[in-house]
């Protein structure tokens, strides 16, 4: 599956490849749409729990970065990622893991720098 990225680009951040609006979005709108995906009976760093009990992976959703207070939201029904607020162009796209995620696989340090950051996330 190739989907085009446009008006969203990948970009080495800290914590490795990440996901960056090219354009503005605005509360509301769907900034990735993950239909097809592969689904995986073991969660790992890069899969999103559902609430069947299995994992989804999707190589642009795996690229969303983790914020304690994100710009996205998952719907996992629509199979969406819905902006939360307004996102300008060159702002990470990020969602909040802990919204889906059980247990983590990957157990990480939060560097979203958010003043109300959990720190330690999983
Ligand atoms: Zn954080």
């Amino acid at each position: 599956m190739n989907r085009r990225l446009s008006p969203l680009f990948l970009k080495e951040d800290a914590t490795g490849q990440a996901l960056f609006a090219s354009r503005t979005y605005r509360p509301g709108e769907i900034v990735v749409d993950f239909v097809e995906v592969e689904w995986r009976p073991k969660r790992d760093r890069y899969t999103v729990e559902h609430p069947s009990g299995l994992h989804l992976y999707d190589q642009v959703l795996a690229s969303v970065s983790h914020s304690c207070d994100p710009n996205c939201q998952i719907d996992l029904q629509g199979r969406v990622l819905v902006a939360l607020k307004t996102i300008a162009a060159g702002e990470p796209i990020s969602f909040d893991y802990q919204t889906t995620e059980r247990r983590f696989a990957h157990p990480f340090d939060c560097l979203c720098g958010f003043s109300g950051c959990r720190g330690r996330i999983g």
